[in-house]
């Protein structure tokens, strides 16, 4: 029976996994491994942060909802994969290094959060990507009297050589991996603050490595900036952030914003394990390129989903389940199954929530990859549509079978 890896358990891989399950059944033996035994629902560490939902109420048991469905569970840290010999090195729990080899390898493993690349991080950064980070963060915010804060992300460092086999209007160049999170924070800070009173002794302040939100079209940047004007955020655009320091962030040109606070989406850059392997699996960046249906351009038994595709621009949820579900299709189908491969198509999909005010923006928007389609939509049913999806991906413990058929997120 052929055996498949997959390699992390988000959107990617929990996708990957659970269709390609749904589509072979007992005709490939599956296994995921993922660095720890609980995966997140991401979308909703911002509202950790602001003390909406608690990061327990997000929680997946990998190790009871994987087996549930017939796919196996090995906690472990990927540190490399040997793409010439078919092989999978990782770390146990237990601190032992172990090899496992494949038929086919899926890689999920997302990209790595490069906070050691800001001077000060350690000591005056916050973030809300992670677990921890929320909850770090929403300690900081629920005792806020007021002051500075500077919202935004690090550079992304984006791969380009080799470049992925897909057309080149779907991978175009970015400055931050991704804007939305920033977006998001900054709509649902007004809300939680005004809740506690201090919204009018908070000055707030949106910074991008780039032109802000650049994935959308220029109309809808303009009402973004229109709406910041009308709520008294400022924006900074091209602001590069190379050190936070307590009371201002620095820029690499040497630019400051007043911060006494700083939350900040990290650089971007390849994961390490991916770095780490086998040479020409990985681009300059090391992110894995492939062809459409998500087969690394090198060795036709790797596919790459999600963030650690070098194709998947800007790094969003809605990409993620997208490339998990094809590259699931294409497997099933080189197994035998006469299963439909859907078409890669890029579009930014997602839904910047405030939910102290009760409405979010719902975006869904391709023409930075030369579509037509630009909508900004905000509402309160938009609001209902971030909890409801929030909802579904727990109660299916991670299993966006649905998620083509949700109309947007
Ligand atoms: C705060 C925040 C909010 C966001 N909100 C949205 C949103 O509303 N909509 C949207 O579309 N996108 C959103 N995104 C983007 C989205 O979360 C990512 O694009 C998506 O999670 C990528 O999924 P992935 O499975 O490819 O990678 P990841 O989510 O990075 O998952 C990788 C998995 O692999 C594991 N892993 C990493 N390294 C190793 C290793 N060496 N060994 C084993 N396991 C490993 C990780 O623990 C994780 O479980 C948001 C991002 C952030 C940071």
């Amino acid at each position: 029976m052929p055996k498949v890896l997959v390699l992390g358990a988000r959107f990617g891989g929990l996708t990957a996994a659970y269709t390609l399950k749904r589509l072979v059944g007992k005709a490939a033996d599956i296994k995921v491994i993922n660095n720890s035994r609980f995966t997140y629902f991401r979308p909703a560490l911002p509202h950790v942060s602001v003390n909406y939902m608690d990061v327990e109420q997000l929680k997946i048991d990998l190790a009871q909802a994987l087996p549930e469905k017939g796919i196996q569970f090995q906690e472990g840290t990927v540190l490399k994969i040997d793409a010439k010999n078919n092989k999978v090195v990782y770390r146990k729990p237990d601190g032992s290094e172990t090899e496992e080899e494949y038929d086919y390898v899926i890689v999920a493993i997302g990209a790595h959060l490069a906070t050691e690349l800001v001077k000060g991080w350690d000591q005056y950064g916050y973030s809300v990507c992670e677990p921890e980070y929320a909850v770090k963060t929403r300690e900081r915010l629920m005792n806020w009297q007021g002051g500075n804060i500077a919202i935004g992300s690090g550079f992304f460092y984006q791969g380009h050589n080799p470049a992925p086999n897909v057309p080149k209007n779907f991978v175009p160049n970015a400055d931050a991996a991704c804007e939305g999170p920033v977006f998001e924070m900054s709509l649902m800070l007004s809300g939680y603050f005004k809740k506690k009173g201090v919204w009018n002794k908070t000055k707030i302040t949106v910074f991008s490595p780039g032109e802000y939100l650049s994935d959308l079209s220029p109309a809808s940047r303009k009402t973004v900036a229109e709406i910041y004007k009308s709520m008294g955020i400022e924006l900074v655009h091209n602001f590069k952030i190379k050190e936070i320091r307590e009371h201002e962030i620095v820029s690499e040109d040497g630019k400051t914003i007043p911060s006494d606070l700083t939350i900040l989406i990290p650089p971007y850059t390849g994961n390490p394990a991916l770095k780490n392997s086998t040479p020409d699996l990985v681009d300059d960046g090391g992110f894995i390129p492939t062809d459409l249906n998500m087969v690394s351009i090198k060795y036709d038994n790797v596919y790459a989903v999600g963030d650690a595709n070098s194709l998947t621009v800007p790094k969003l949820g809605y990409l993620a389940v997208q490339t998990g579900r094809i590259a699931a299709q294409h497997l099933a189908r080189r197994l035998g199954f006469n299963v439909k491969i859907d078409k890669y198509y890029p579009t930014i999909v997602c839904v910047a929530d405030n939910p102290y005010e009760n409405f979010a923006i719902a975006v869904k928007d391709d023409t930075w990859y030369g579509g037509s389609v630009s909508e900004a939509i905000p509402s309160t049913a938009n609001h209902l549509k971030k909890e409801l999806f929030t909802k579904y991906f727990l109660w299916t413990k991670g299993d966006m079978a649905l998620e083509k058929f949700l109309a947007s997120w």
